[in-house]
């Protein structure tokens, strides 16, 4: 399997098959963070020069359906730590049939320039056009314009936001897909890369083909058959924004509450019935989870003249910009969507910030002068503008915002309500202990490490040892779900027993055990990796807001938060040596 490296300083590549990595890592994070630690001094600052981007595709992609993902490593400049996101669209795909299992992208252009693969080609094309686009959209659609491959290819670019170097600026995928948390916008920016496009023209087959036939039957029937089409396709994660609330969880207003008013106004229900206008799907996916609203727009200066905007939405989209900002207008909701999605954030960052600076501002330790517009939670016109503000950057304040809200609480003060996680903006469930400690232990700090949600929602009475243990082994799944590369969403579908019959078509021989051991494998590399980069338990902050808002299991003590942490720091002291 190949490796494409691509210097950007040198303007150079390489094409090197590293079987030896893909034999014994499988593919995409295990492949990915092995080659990280070959590339990158995990010291380095993370928008010079030195910081390294590694996408890595798996050995399902794209032989089975739902292997639709492709992983980005790299020094996060928001956490300043291990950096990882994923991203659907058809990049996996791409990546795959231009013969790779990983690309390493490292150095800085002196001018700004977008890559073309090809292939074993690889074209610099200089970009210094495009610098200073702000909207990731049209971006996209120039290159999609100019380069061939139409059907075949990946456009992943940023917008103004990845420019500005925001730390939380994201990727954007063809239209609706993003390597959305941690940073890889900026990382971008800071390179002086506006995109990345990659060609795949070969295909791969497989080596038993009616073996192939028969796992691909039946990953597909069981796929048909699981609540995932029914949950994720029908209304899409947004189904979750009332039963949240219910339960008392639903983050409102920068987490003073959990329960918002708005709710009903800004369901996915609601959505689905006024405002959705299509769903899609990534590559080779028959779930189709994406929904797209359709919001009817008039032209400013013509009467009866419309223009309609296609936007994507779901569950922590509507929770970051929606309820925690205190939004009941649908329609206000979707512009602000869209004009992040414009300049390429990520939403849960963008929106999390914002909410703490409402409450600054409320609190008085910032001014309108810093803030340039007056925040007011459910004010969307107001939020429109400080959009605009956290990437055109017109005071001191919208700078240090910039840097997330971690930063911008240390300057300005509020850090019992600034609510991040290891440096991460936090995920939209305020469900208990589990989902907490899951962000503060997880090793992105994000609700994708480890489904800490579910677990307080399952489970009333747990000790806080039960609880990291529980988060850990899912954590250890999740990394061989991560480098096959699959969604999360299937992970109902990719059990142990349905992998290691997939492996054997492709010629790869693996037990559960053997899986389960990767897994472990796979999250002690990981862990060292980040203990490299100086991430320390005891650094952890546990903001106050989270101890003072009730969950669905009442008020969070923090004694039993700082247990489990004692206990983790044990256990990563024994799983890094
Ligand atoms: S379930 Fe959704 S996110 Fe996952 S691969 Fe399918 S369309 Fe993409």
């Amino acid at each position: 399997m190949n490796v494409l490296y691509i210097d950007l300083s040198k303007y150079k590549y390489e094409i090197v098959n590293r079987k030896d990595l893909f034999e014994e890592w499988i593919g995409g994070v295990g492949v990915g963070i092995q080659l990280l630690k070959e590339e990158l001094n995990p010291k380095s600052d993370p928008l010079s020069e030195e910081n390294v981007i590694v996408f890595a595709v798996g050995p399902f992609t794209p032989a089975y359906p739902l292997a639709s993902k492709t992983v980005a490593l790299f020094k996060s400049p928001l956490t300043k730590n291990l950096g990882e996101s994923h991203a659907g669209g058809r990049t996996a795909t791409a990546i795959a049939n231009a013969g790779y299992g990983a690309v390493v992208i490292k150095g800085k252009s002196k001018k700004p320039i977008y890559i073309v693969i090809e292939n074993d080609k690889v074209h610099f094309r200089d970009s210094r056009v495009l610098w200073g686009i702000e909207d990731s959209l049209i971006v996209g659609r120039i290159i999609a314009e100019k380069e061939e491959g139409r059907g075949i290819r990946t456009v992943m670019r940023i917008g103004g936001g990845g420019e500005k170097l925001v730390r939380y600026a994201c990727v954007t995928t063809e239209t609706y897909r993003h390597f959305g948390r941690l940073g890889l916008g900026a990382v971008f920016g800071s390179k002086n890369l506006k995109a990345l496009v990659v060609v795949g023209r070969s295909s791969v087959l497989p080596k038993d083909k009616k073996g192939y036939r028969e796992i691909y039957d039946k990953i597909y029937k069981i796929t048909l058959e699981s609540d995932a089409m029914q949950k994720y396709h029908l209304i899409g994660t947004a189904v979750n924004i009332l039963p949240l609330n219910e339960l008392r969880s639903l983050p409102t207003k920068n987490l003073k509450s959990t329960r918002f008013e708005g709710a009903e106004e800004i369901s996915g229900e609601s959505f689905a019935i006024y405002n959705l206008g299509r769903r899609i799907a990534c590559n080779h996916c028959p779930i189709a989870c994406i929904h797209i609203a359709a919001l009817r727009v008039p032209y400013e200066q013509e009467k009866y003249f419309y223009k309609t905007i296609m936007i994507s939405y779901d569950y922590e989209l509507i929770y970051a910009l929606g309820s925690m900002l205190g939004i009941h207008s649908r329609e206000g909701l979707l512009k602000l969507i869209h004009r992040v999605e414009v300049y390429g954030l990520d939403a849960m960052s963008t929106g999390v910030c914002l909410a703490w600076a409402t409450e600054a501002l409320e609190k008085g330790l910032i001014s309108e002068e810093d803030t340039v517009v007056r925040l007011l939670f459910g004010d969307y016109e107001a939020y429109l503008k400080a959009v605009d503000y956290l990437v055109k950057q017109p005071t001191e304040f919208y700078k240090i915002l910039a840097q997330g809200v971690e930063k911008a609480s240390e300057v300005y003060g509020g850090k019992d309500f600034a609510l991040a996680f290891g440096g991460n903006e936090m995920p939209g469930y305020h469900t208990g202990y589990a989902a907490h400690i899951g962000y503060l232990i997880g090793l992105r700090h994000s609700h994708l490490d480890s489904a800490g949600y579910s677990i307080d929602q399952k489970v009333k009475e747990v000790k806080p040892k039960d609880i990291v243990d529980k988060l850990i082994e899912e954590e250890k799944w999740r990394q061989v779900l991560s480098s096959l590369v699959v969604c999360f969403f299937a992970r109902k579908v990719y059990t142990p027993e349905i992998i290691v019959e997939a492996f054997k078509p492709l010629g790869v021989e693996i037990d559960e055990n053997g899986l389960l051991e990767l897994g472990s494998k796979i999250y002690a590399e990981k862990l060292k990796l980040k203990r490299k980069m100086g991430f320390d338990v005891k650094s952890l902050r546990i903001p106050k807001r989270i101890l003072e808002t009730e969950t669905l299991h009442g008020k969070l003590d923090k004694r039993f938060i700082d247990e489990a942490l004692d206990y983790y720091a044990k256990l990563v002291n024994e799983i890094t040596g």
